[in-house]
């Protein structure tokens, strides 16, 4: 098969791979939608932790089955899927609790012990790979497990109907907290960024306003939009230095900030604010099966369209191209799928 290997860090192409086989309880997925994920950069940049080149790199996926392994009972050949690119143990305190993302034994697609996505075949434990609605397109069901990522920090925020929301960067993943929160019934929602063109689509996609934090006053846009109450919920959604303290300015008393992002290094912050007012600052890590499940209903029942967040489909052998336009800011880009 045809594969997109990242050599070392910079240093990405295509290479002839051997197709792998489906091992017990494996399927081998035939790769139709591929998303380019900030963790992919972080691996090409070679700053992530355990995305380590030599690698196929690649997780957010959505293909055909086209052969399965011994003793796979749900699934068949020719069956639609995605896949959750972790797997755990099932035995462990947290696994046992519903919390699998917090498993201490797992394993992570798009590293050297799973091979990705970035490549026209690509193995799944039959526990993680979901069945995709027949009414979801392939390009949709690539952007399940960053709308997963997503769905699980709107519930570690507990967001509830009737909530004033804001939204710290619009990237692949900001953008779909912000279709999330829309479908969950919030009143409103601010969306902030630093590139216009991120903002605009924001305000297409239901923001009601939005804020470039380089050039607008954000706290007076935040007041204005409380009426001086400050927002019941925060996202952070970019890992720049300066947003966590944001978050804390932009909250009222007894608010939560909840953080899916990464950050390059440690963060100064003034703590008063949310010590003062008691904020809930909650790290939100991954997904659990519970996420995927809804982002998949969300997506079958027309609740939610993410296909607005694609501004890039590029056939596989141009992936050069693309992490070098995701690492260069080259051109305005959100969301790029291969489609292999
Ligand atoms: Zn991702
Ligand atoms: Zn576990």
């Amino acid at each position: 098969m045809k594969a997109c290997v990242l050599n070392k860090p910079y240093d990405v192409g295509m290479a002839e791979m051997k197709t792998p086989t489906p091992g017990p309880r494996e399927v081998l997925v035939r790769v139709k939608a591929t998303g380019l994920c900030g963790s992919d950069l972080h691996a090409y940049r070679g700053t992530h932790k355990f995305r380590i080149p030599p690698i196929i790199s690649g997780h957010e996926l959505a293909g055909v089955v086209e052969k399965i392994g011994d003793d796979v009972r749900l699934l068949k050949e020719g069956d639609r899927v995605t896949v959750e690119p972790w797997t755990h143990c099932g035995r462990c305190e947290f696994c046992i609790a519903g919390r699998s993302n917090l498993c201490t034994d797992k394993v992570a697609m798009g590293t050297a012990d799973w091979s990705g996505s970035f490549a026209e075949y690509v193995t799944a434990p039959e526990e993680v790979t979901y069945l995709l609605p027949e009414n979801v397109p392939f390009e949709a069901g690539a952007l399940i497990e960053p709308l997963a990522a997503s769905m699980h920090a709107v519930r570690r925020a507990g967001t509830r109907p009737g909530e004033r929301a804001v939204v710290f960067g619009a990237g692949a993943i900001g953008l779909s907290i912000l279709l999330l929160l829309k479908a969950c019934g919030i009143v409103g929602c601010i969306v902030t960024d630093i590139e216009d063109f991120k903002l605009q689509l924001a305000e297409s996609l239901g923001a009601d306003r939005t804020v470039n934090t380089s050039t607008g006053d954000l706290s007076e846009e935040i007041s204005d939009f409380t009426g001086g109450r400050g927002a019941d919920v925060a996202f952070v959604a970019a890992g720049a230095g300066r947003l966590l303290q944001d978050a804390t300015l932009s909250l009222k008393r007894g608010g939560r900030i909840a953080v899916p992002a990464i950050f390059d290094g440690p963060l100064s912050v003034d703590m008063f604010p949310p010590v003062f007012g008691e904020h809930d600052i909650l790290g939100s890590w991954s997904y659990t099966k519970k996420d995927f499940d809804i982002v998949i209903d969300l997506l079958s029942s027309g609740t939610v369209d993410p296909l607005p967040l694609v501004t890039h489909r590029l056939p596989l052998n141009e992936a050069k191209r693309a992490f070098s336009i995701a690492d260069k800011r080259s051109e305005n880009a959100v969301k790029m799928l291969f489609l292999p």
